[in-house]
């Protein structure tokens, strides 16, 4: 057989419409459209009337293994599928980190015949959103260091600052650093770090901002560290709300592309799901639901992470009920669920395949904890067996979980044809979402309601640092927020290393950090980095400029 062709082949063979035609079919008003080249725009949101009322279906997947699950590439198989069936689609992404696409994991624009166009400018610097949002965050660090600079009227406990330095690589030297050396006229020295761009809280309220309006209001409540009697210091209290405002003001318009099929995308923000909340911009779904009767969009990682983080944070904060939920799973990942090494995966191996149907089994009873009936998209692979498929298959009759064969990677929305139609059919049905927990609810209840209803695990346990932050989060009456867990997305336990479905663990809660103006409290568990660092091959190595121009390596 011969070699399939890679993503970025595939990408750019295709022929891409100009995005003017693509927004004139979306119905987006022409004075609503900012190009960006011919095949990228920016989307005034001003301009866009109507109610937002599509349906929206998240797309989640089974806990992520190196073998790789394939949630873009379904998320706009779907799309591709439901405009073949003659519906108003709409897909709602999250833009690419260089920080994963340098490292491990090439482009995150789908793969095969599903991808989102042009890969190449989506995948590097698109449209300038990551570097805004990188500004405002570092000169928030500027504006901070100039403060205690120039007198520090705030009274402000350098050793107590919180508030990091990003860039948007993973750059583990970054962690911790020393800044303000050098003498009286180069700073105040004081112990400072980086953080990865997609973890910053900016990103996180770019992302949860309903408004300009808001957006200011969000920004203005940040707290970035405490003064020497242990107060609050606030951006507000530096009154620098509004020139962190104006510097995202243009990247807060949502990004308008298309799909290999021609079906409208709207790429906006990219939060990562395991340190932060996993979701692509309320502003651009909502302008999706406005134009679209159906948006299709998707959270990061598995259901334990993006889904849960979307399903309890996002839709509750955007006010809208999600009506179908998408659990992406291949057969080889649940073969490695099931204990089988990377380099084995090609080999049939049904006993395996069954073992690791666990992880599976749990994503499914999380969905429905939060009232909504999954649909299992079982994404092929040309590797995969007719016995291993039908063991997967089986198993989801005898568990009455609607599942549908998708080869959306091969075949592009043909391949995804079943699977939309069962989305339409729940669709069709009114939707039963209730979040998990209510927010009036003690930290600790909501944190042992995620553990033991969406882990599957025993309880929760607060480490002493812990415990000290979270008495000074109830004194200042921050405890009534949503919660963001920050976890590993290799296990649904806080044990990277526990594949399958664990059970009977605790997890620890080693850090409570309030993020007052995304609106959530950010648990951290087991020793989740909030600044990745580069595996030993990175995919950069990979990467080049070929003679014409044209992209090398972005898979
Ligand atoms: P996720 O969103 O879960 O991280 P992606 O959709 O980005 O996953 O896919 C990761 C990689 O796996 C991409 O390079 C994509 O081309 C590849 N891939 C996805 N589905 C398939 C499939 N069915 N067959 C072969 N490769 C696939």
């Amino acid at each position: 057989t011969k070699k399939p062709k890679s993503d970025i082949e595939i990408a750019n063979e295709a022929t891409m419409k100009p995005i003017v035609e693509i927004a004139e079919n979306a119905k987006i008003p022409l004075d609503a459209v900012e190009q960006y080249g011919r095949f990228k725009a920016k989307i005034d949101t001003s301009k866009i009337s109507g109610t937002a009322n599509a349906k929206v279906v998240l797309v989640t997947a089974i806990s992520p293994t190196p073998a790789g699950e394939g949630k873009s590439t379904v998320t706009v198989g779907l799309a591709d599928a439901l405009q073949q069936l003659n519906q108003r689609v709409m897909v709602a992404l999250r833009e690419p980190s260089l920080g994963p696409v340098m490292g491990v994991k090439g482009g995150a624009t789908g793969g095969g015949y599903a991808q989102v166009l042009p890969m190449e400018q989506i995948n590097l610097h698109f449209n300038g959103d990551f570097h805004a949002i990188t500004t405002a965050n570092n000169a928030l660090s500027a504006l901070i260091d100039n403060h205690i600079h120039q007198g520090n009227e705030l009274h402000i406990d350098s050793r107590r600052i919180i508030w990091k330095r990003v860039v948007d690589l993973n750059d583990r030297a970054l962690r911790h650093v020393t800044v303000g050396l050098g003498g009286p006229l180069q700073g105040v020295p004081r112990e400072d770090g980086f953080d990865i761009t997609v973890a910053s809280e900016i990103m996180a309220i770019f992302c949860l901002a309903t408004s300009i309006k808001d957006l200011k209001q969000r920004l203005a409540r940040i707290v970035i560290g405490y003064t020497y009697d242990r107060e609050p210091v606030t951006v507000g209290d530096l009154k620098v709300e509004g020139a962190l405002t104006l510097i995202l003001k243009e990247a807060m318009n949502p990004n308008l592309v298309q799909t290999i099929e021609g079906t409208p995308a709207l790429i906006h923000g990219g939060p990562f799901a395991n340190i932060a909340h996993g979701c692509n911009s309320i502003i651009a779904t909502q302008t999706a639901r406005k134009l679209a009767d159906i948006v299709v969009t998707e959270a990061g990682f598995g259901s334990d992470l993006g889904a849960e983080k979307f399903l309890n944070i996002k839709a509750r904060e955007a006010g809208f009920e999600p009506s179908a939920v998408v659990i992406v799973a291949t057969i080889r990942a649940l073969k490695m669920h099931g204990g089988v090494a990377k380099a084995n995966l090609v080999e049939e191996n049904v006993a395996a395949l069954q073992d690791g149907i666990a992880n599976l089994a749990q994503h499914v009873a999380n969905i429905r904890n939060f009232g909504l009936e999954p649909v299992i998209a079982l994404n092929r692979f040309i590797t995969d067996t007719e016995k291993e498929l039908q063991a997967v298959l089986q198993w989801a009759e005898a568990n009455e979980v609607r599942i549908a064969r998708t080869n959306v990677w091969e075949e592009g929305g043909k391949g995804g044809i079943e699977l939309a139609q069962h989305v339409l059919e729940v669709i069709n049905q009114p939707s039963t979402y209730k979040p998990l927990y209510e927010l009036q609810e003690t930290v600790e209840q909501k944190l042992v309601k995620i553990v033991q209803q969406v882990y599957g695990g025993a309880g929760v346990q607060l480490t002493e640092v812990a415990k000290r932050q979270l008495a000074a989060i109830e004194k200042n009456g921050w405890d009534n927020l949503p919660i963001c867990m920050a976890k590993t997305q290799y296990s649904l336990s806080d044990q990277p290393g526990l594949l399958g479905r664990p059970t009977d663990f605790v997890v620890t809660i080693r850090e409570i950090i309030p993020k007052l103006g995304a609106g959530f409290l950010v648990c951290l568990t087991g020793d989740i980095m909030t600044m990745p660092g580069l595996p030993k091959q990175p995919a950069a190595l990979r990467m080049d400029v070929a003679e014409d121009g044209s992209a090398v390596g972005l898979f």
